[in-house]
């Protein structure tokens, strides 16, 4: 088979991990053709970030000792990961790195002006280094391993700098021939997530959590036959395991339930990663590195057969909602489109609305950091209008989201649902259903939301049984 795995950054957090994730590769490379695909290393890619905004306030001391550091970290990786000849050969690449990003860090310092497409060369590195010294290790192992960064793999973007988006067919042809010939010839290509670049060689990044998305346009582009992405978790639950002490691993997921379950936060997936492999039918498995024998969770065209409707339930923190009431808004063609008009041109995205049909009111839930900004926003631009009578925000509200390819056309899961909650007596203030079935969505008071979450779990007998 040939299988892209993509290593999560706490799976690269130290040597030791390094390693193991290096075993892991030269164990499946014996009956397979491995990519290797790798975020930076542990919490790198915040470390970067800060280092930006420290360069970008001018507080050059403390640039200095966070460029030290991230120099010492990578260096000492290296150095415990291979043998002497590799180190050899690869600590005068990651030298030079360290000085290019010196050299770029120092420019934002002197001019203490940061732009997304410095802010991204400066990220890429995290990828770089980790990368590299996968590469090293993978060698060090005896097999033969390349390192390519994104832009070398062949993956092309726009210049939207900080969430760029791949120029799908033009990178196609670039991978084929590139990573196509490398696995030919016996080569374990070994490249940087995340990172990628612009049709004039320039460094974009793919968003944070980019490297899912590196993977799976890699494994399109190929095709390969499975993607792995490897991380801490034993895969996706049906629920929080945090909050839900019974919450378990759910075996199999259909495309679109992971889409689902990524768009509400659940950990460990990248929101756009499944649609280049759900395009050409190409399974992925989440795969934990701290219990690799552990089966992991499949997503892949079908959906586990059960009799449960409900694969799922999710708690969506730091949500805030908004009201928009009027009576003259009743027949009055525009209200909806004028506030989604106003919070967009505030920068505000709205992630769940409702109106019901008596048209006197429409509700929104938003990121609650944006709820000032929405609120100021729809003051100014709808307050004066004869239409709107008064905007109401709400702080302290959580979104519950409850996923499932079964609840298509089976009737009654509303009911059992909504049911449940209102057995702990918890009020439900806001309802969305989109169209597609695949989930019900509602809002409840911050207080009563793993309540809620609780109900419903137990309510599908989703937990251990
Ligand atoms: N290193 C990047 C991030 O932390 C990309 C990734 O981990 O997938 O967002
Ligand atoms: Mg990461």
């Amino acid at each position: 088979m040939r299988i892209v795995m993509k290593f999560g950054g706490s799976s690269l957090a130290s040597a030791d991990l390094i390693k193991h994730c290096a075993s892991i590769v030269k164990q499946h490379a014996e009956n397979n053709e491995i990519v290797v695909v790798c975020s930076a290393s542990g919490d790198t890619t915040d470390d970067l970030l800060a280092l930006v905004e420290t360069a970008r306030r001018g507080r050059g001391e403390e640039v200095e000792r966070r460029l030290s550091t991230l120099e010492q970290k990578h260096l000492n990786l290296l150095d415990a990961v291979t043998d002497d000849r590799i180190r050899e050969e690869t600590s005068e690449t990651l030298k030079q790195w360290l000085r290019e990003l010196r050299r770029a860090t120092l420019g934002i310092l002197y001019l203490r002006e940061a732009t997304p497409r410095s802010t991204d060369y400066v990220v890429s590195f995290g990828e770089r280094f980790s990368t590299l010294v996968m590469a090293a290790a993978l060698n060090s192992y005896g097999l033969k391993a390349q390192y390519l960064d994104g832009g070398e793999a062949g993956i092309v973007t726009d210049s939207n700098f900080g969430g760029a988006t791949p120029l799908i067919e033009v990178t196609r042809l670039n991978v084929r021939r590139r990573i196509g010939r490398m696995l030919d010839e016996g080569v374990t290509p070994t490249v940087t997530g995340f990172i990628a670049t612009n049709e004039e060689g320039v460094t974009t990044t793919l968003g944070r959590g980019g490297s899912d998305y590196t993977a799976t346009i890699l494994a399109s582009s190929l095709p390969a036959d499975e993607v792995w992405l490897w991380s801490d978790v034993d895969g996706l639950m049906t629920a929080n395991p945090k909050l839900i002490a019974d919450a378990v691993v759910i075996k199999k997921l259909s495309y679109n339930e992971a889409i689902e379950m990524a768009l509400f936060g659940a950990k460990g997936l990248h929101p756009r990663a499944l649609e280049p492999v759900m395009a050409a039918q190409i399974p992925v498995k989440i795969k934990n590195t701290f219990n690799p024998s552990a089966e992991g969770t499949l997503i892949s065209e079908s959906t586990e057969k059960t009799d449960k409707p409900v694969k799922a339930v999710l708690l969506v923190n730091d949500t805030a909602m908004l009201t928009v009431r009027g009576p003259s808004m009743v027949g009055e063609p525009g209200t909806a489109a004028k506030i989604l008009e106003t919070l967009y041109r505030a920068g505000v995205n709205v992630m769940m609305i409702s109106q019901s049909i008596s048209e006197s009111s429409i509700s929104l839930v938003i990121k609650r950091s944006a709820l000032n900004k929405a609120v100021t926003a729809l003051e100014k631009a709808l307050l004066g209008t004869r239409i709107v009578a008064a905007v109401e925000p709400e702080e302290d509200i959580v979104v519950i989201a409850v996923v499932g390819e079964g609840m298509k056309g089976t009737p009654g899961v509303a009911s059992r649902v909504f049911g449940a909650v209102a057995s702990k007596g918890i009020n439900v203030k806001m309802i969305a259903q989109g169209s597609s079935e695949l989930n019900i969505s509602f809002a409840v008071k911050e207080s009563d939301g793993i309540e809620a979450v609780k109900a419903i779990h137990s309510e599908y007998q989703l937990g251990k049984t």
